[in-house]
C-alpha cells in the first residue's frame, strides 16, 4: 500500500488524541497533511537591521540589552530595550516572571522575533518570542520560511510542522510516493512545478520565495495545486455525465397532434429561442438515454412553458413527471399555469409540499403510485422522503441556482427508477459566465433562451434615497389610479426569515393607512399554504392593487398586470437576485418600474452596484459586471456552488484556469482514464461517492 494513504497515528508523535484533533480538519492519512497547506508564513531567514524596521513588519532582529524594567503605570508591563548598531526597539511583556526580570539584563545578547509595531515611545514588539545568544555573530537563522498551519483546539503549530516534515521526507526519499497525475506538457506550458515541488515549496518556501506571492495565491506552486484541484472537481462531474450516458431511459417519440393542440390552445406563439430548445430537448429524449438538459434562460423568457411542452411528451409516451419548484409559492403557481395547459388533456396534476398533511396527504401520494397523477408538482419535499411514482419518465427541476450541486445529484439518486432513469430537465434564470457554468453544470448539456416574448418594453429603474419614501408613496396613488398592481419588498434582514415576516407585516400595517385608496395584502415565507395561495390569487385577480411581500416573490411568480416594484433597502442583496425579485414586473404590455429605496448613506461599491442594476435590464451582463465587482467566488455564492468547497483553489483569483482545465480534461478521458479515480480521490475525498450517482 502507499504510505501515503497510511492513518496519521503511523508518524512518530502522533497518538490517538492528537489524530483526533487532526480529523476535525478532515486530516486521516498522510497524503492530507500534504494538502494541509500553511495560511501564512513567518520569515526567520534573515536579521533585520533594527534601524530598518517599519511598523506591521513581522521581523528577526538581534539586539543588545540596553534595560530592562518594570513599568507601574496603567497595566503593569515589563519593557526591555534592545539595540543593534542600526537603532533600537522595545519588548514589552504584560505576563512575565521575575526570572525572566533576571535573564534580560544589560548586556545580554537576544535574537527575537515577532510584529513589529507603534507604541508609546516609538516602535515595539510585544511579547516577542526570544532566546538569549552568545554573541550576534553566532545566530543560526532558518534556511526556509516558516508555515504557519490553520489549526483546531488543541493542535499546536509544533505538533503540525513536525508531522508534515516527516510525511515530506518520506516524499523526498522516494518520488514515486507522490504521483503526479497533471501531464508534463502541461506542467511545461504553464510552467507549473512538478507536484512534489509545489508541495515542497508550499510547506517549506526557500528564503528567496517571497511572502507576498506565496500569501496572494499567486506562487506557480498554488497555481498548480488549484489547477489541479479544479480539474479533479471537473473531471469529476464529466465522469457523471459519461456514466449518465450508459443508463437507460424511456423513449418519448415526437407527439404530432398533441403538441399541436397544446401550442395552439396557447394565448401567445412561441419564440424562436423557445421553439430552438424544445427542438434540442425533442431530440434528447427520443434518445433511450437520460437527457441531463440545463435551460438557461433570464428572468421572464419563459422557460416554465418550454417545461410543459416537455411534460406533455412524457405524458404522451405514458410517462409521470416531477416538477420541483424551490419554494411553495412558486410550486403553487406552477400547479395553477399546469392545471389550465392541460386542462384539456386527460391527465391529472398534483401538488405535493411540505405542508400537504394527513387524509389529503395520503391520497396525494396513491395517486403519484398508481400513476392517476400525471404530472406531480412539489417543492423538495418530493425527494426527500420514499415517494412511489408509477413510471417516472422526466424530472424538471425549477430555479436551479437555488439548490447545490450535490443536492441536484442525490435528487437524481433519490429519483431511480426500476430499470429507467427518467430524463432530467433543469432550469435556471441566474447566467453564470460560462466558464464557471464548466464547473457548477459539467454534468449537464446547456441550452439557452437568449430572446424575451416580444412587447416587453425595458424596466426602467430608478436608485432613491429612503428620505424619498413619501413620494414614493405617493407615485403608488397614481399607479393605482391607471388600474395597474404594485410590489412592495421587504429585504430587511434577510438570514432571519422571522424578522423578515415581522418588518413585512409592519410594512403593510403602514401602507394601509398611508393609502386609504388601495388594496393592500401581504405575503411572507411563515403563513400557511392556503392563506398564500389565497393571497396570490386574488392578486393576480386584481382583486389586490398593492402586495407588501418578503423575498419570497423572488422566484417566478408571474402577474404580468402588476408594473411597478419598490425594493426596500436593495444595498443588502446581491445583484443576481436584485435581479431577479426586478423580474416579476416588466411582464405585462405596459411601462414598468422598480425602485430601489436604499438607506443612506450608501457605500460607494454600493452605489456602483445599483448603478449597474439601474443601467442594464441584461442579467448575462449584470452577472458579468457583478463577477468584476465582488470576484467568482461571491457570486457563485454558497447559495449557488451548494456544497462546492475547494482545498486551495479559489474561484475569484483562479477563475482564469478553467478555459485550460476543460481542454485538458476531454484528453484525459481518451489518454489517461486511469489517472481520473486517484486524482477525484486526492481532493474530493469522500465526496467522490456522489461520482456513483
Ligand atoms: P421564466 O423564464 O422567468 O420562468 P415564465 O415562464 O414565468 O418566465 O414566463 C414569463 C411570462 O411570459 C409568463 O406570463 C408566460 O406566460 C409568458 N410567456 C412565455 N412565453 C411567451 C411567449 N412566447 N410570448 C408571450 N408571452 C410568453
Ligand atoms: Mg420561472
Amino acid at each position: 500500500m502507499n504510505i501515503l494513504k497510511q492513518p496519521v497515528t503511523t508518524l512518530t508523535g502522533i497518538g490517538a488524541q492528537t489524530a483526533s484533533r487532526l480529523e476535525k480538519l478532515g486530516i486521516r492519512h498522510l497524503q492530507d497533511l500534504l494538502f494541509h497547506l500553511p495560511n501564512r508564513y513567518e520569515d526567520r531567514t534573515r536579521i533585520y537591521p533594527i534601524g530598518s524596521l517599519i511598523a506591521g513588519m513581522t521581523v528577526l532582529v538581534c539586539g543588545k540589552v540596553e534595560f530592562t524594567d518594570v513599568l507601574p503605570r496603567g497595566r503593569k508591563s515589563l519593557i526591555c530595550k534592545i539595540s543593534d548598531d542600526t537603532g533600537s526597539i522595545s519588548l514589552k511583556f504584560f505576563h512575565f516572571t521575575a526570572n525572566q526580570h533576571n535573564v534580560l539584563k544589560p548586556g545580554t545578547w537576544l535574537s527575537v522575533f515577532a510584529e513589529v509595531r507603534y507604541g508609546f515611545a516609538g516602535l515595539e514588539m510585544v511579547h516577542p518570542e526570544y532566546k538569549v545568544i552568545a554573541n550576534p555573530d553566532v545566530v543560526t537563522t532558518e534556511s526556509r520560511l516558516t508555515p504557519v498551519y490553520p489549526l483546531t483546539e488543541g493542535l499546536s503549530q509544533a505538533v503540525i510542522r513536525k508531522a508534515v516534515k516527516q510525511v515530506l521526507q518520506f516524499c523526498s526519499h522516494d518520488a514515486k510516493l507522490l504521483v503526479d497525475w497533471v501531464p508534463e506538457t502541461i506542467l511545461r506550458h504553464h510552467r507549473y512545478p512538478t507536484l512534489a515541488d509545489a508541495i515542497q515549496t508550499l510547506h517549506a518556501p526557500e528564503e528567496s520565495v517571497s511572502i507576498e506571492a506565496l500569501q496572494d495565491g499567486s506562487v506557480p506552486a498554488l497555481k498548480r495545486l488549484a489547477f489541479e484541484e479544479l480539474l479533479a472537481h471537473h473531471l469529476s462531474l464529466c465522469t457523471i455525465k459519461n456514466k449518465a450516458r450508459a443508463w437507460q431511459a424511456p423513449v418519448f417519440h415526437s407527439a404530432i397532434p398533441e403538441t399541436g393542440h397544446f401550442l395552439r390552445s396557447l394565448p401567445f406563439k412561441l419564440t424562436g429561442a423557445q421553439l430552438r430548445v424544445i427542438a434540442e430537448i425533442e431530440a434528447d429524449c427520443q434518445k433511450p438515454q437520460p437527457m441531463m438538459r440545463l435551460v438557461q434562460g433570464d428572468v421572464g423568457s419563459g422557460k416554465t412553458i418550454v417545461a410543459a411542452y416537455t411534460a406533455l411528451l412524457a405524458l404522451v409516451a405514458g410517462y409521470q413527471v416531477a416538477v420541483m419548484a424551490p419554494t411553495e409559492l412558486l410550486a403553487e403557481q406552477h400547479l395553477r399555469n399546469f392545471s389550465v395547459w392541460f386542462a384539456g388533456f386527460e391527465t391529472n396534476v398534483v401538488l405535493l409540499t411540505g405542508q400537504l398533511k394527513g387524509n389529503q396527504r395520503k391520497q396525494t401520494l396513491e395517486a403519484l403510485a398508481d400513476g392517476s397523477a400525471g404530472i406531480i408538482i412539489g417543492t423538495h419535499a418530493l425527494f426527500q422522503e420514499r415517494v412511489q411514482f408509477h413510471r417516472l419518465g422526466l424530472i424538471v427541476i425549477d430555479e436551479q441556482h437555488r439548490f447545490g450541486v450535490h443536492q441536484r445529484l442525490a435528487l437524481r439518486e433519490k429519483s431511480q427508477h426500476t430499470g429507467f432513469r427518467p430524463h432530467q430537465l433543469v432550469m435556471t434564470a441566474t447566467p453564470i459566465p460560462r466558464t464557471l457554468a464548466m464547473l457548477q453544470y459539467a454534468d449537464l448539456d446547456i441550452s439557452i433562451i437568449d430572446e424575451l416574448p416580444p412587447g416587453r418594453k425595458p424596466i426602467v429603474t430608478s436608485v432613491i434615497p429612503g428620505e424619498r419614501r413619501a413620494d414614493v408613496i405617493d407615485r403608488i396613488n397614481g399607479w393605482v389610479g391607471k388600474k395597474r398592481q404594485v410590489y412592495w419588498v421587504c429585504t430587511l434582514i434577510e438570514e432571519s426569515e422571522v424578522l423578515q415576516c415581522q418588518a413585512a407585516e409592519k410594512t403593510a400595517e403602514f401602507l394601509t393607512q398611508a393609502l386609504p385608496d388601495v388594496r393592500v395584502a401581504l405575503i411572507h415565507g411563515r403563513m400557511k399554504t392556503a392563506e398564500k395561495d389565497a393571497v396570490m390569487q386574488a392578486f393576480k385577480n386584481h382583486q389586490i392593487d398593492l402586495l407588501v411581500a418578503t423575498t419570497v416573490i423572488e422566484v417566478g411568480v408571474d402577474v404580468p398586470n402588476a408594473g411597478l416594484m419598490i425594493i426596500e433597502n436593495p444595498e443588502r442583496l446581491g445583484l443576481s437576485q436584485l435581479h431577479q425579485l426586478r423580474g416579476r414586473v416588466g411582464r405585462g404590455e405596459g411601462d414598468s418600474y422598480c425602485l430601489l429605496l436604499y438607506q443612506a448613506p450608501l457605500s460607494d461599491p454600493a452605489r456602483q452596484r445599483l448603478g449597474i442594476l439601474r443601467d442594464s435590464n441584461d442579467g448575462f451582463v449584470i452577472a458579468e459586471k457583478d463577477l468584476q465587482l465582488r470576484g467568482a467566488g461571491d457570486v457563485m455564492g454558497t447559495r449557488q456552488t451548494g456544497q462546492m468547497q475547494f482545498k486551495i483553489a479559489d474561484l475569484s483569483r483562479d477563475a482564469e484556469l478553467l478555459d485550460a482545465i476543460a481542454q485538458l480534461s476531454d484528453t484525459f478521458f481518451t489518454e489517461s482514464p486511469h489517472a481520473i479515480q486517484p486524482l477525484c480521490e486526492r481532493w474530493l475525498g469522500a465526496a467522490t461517492n456522489y461520482a456513483e450517482v
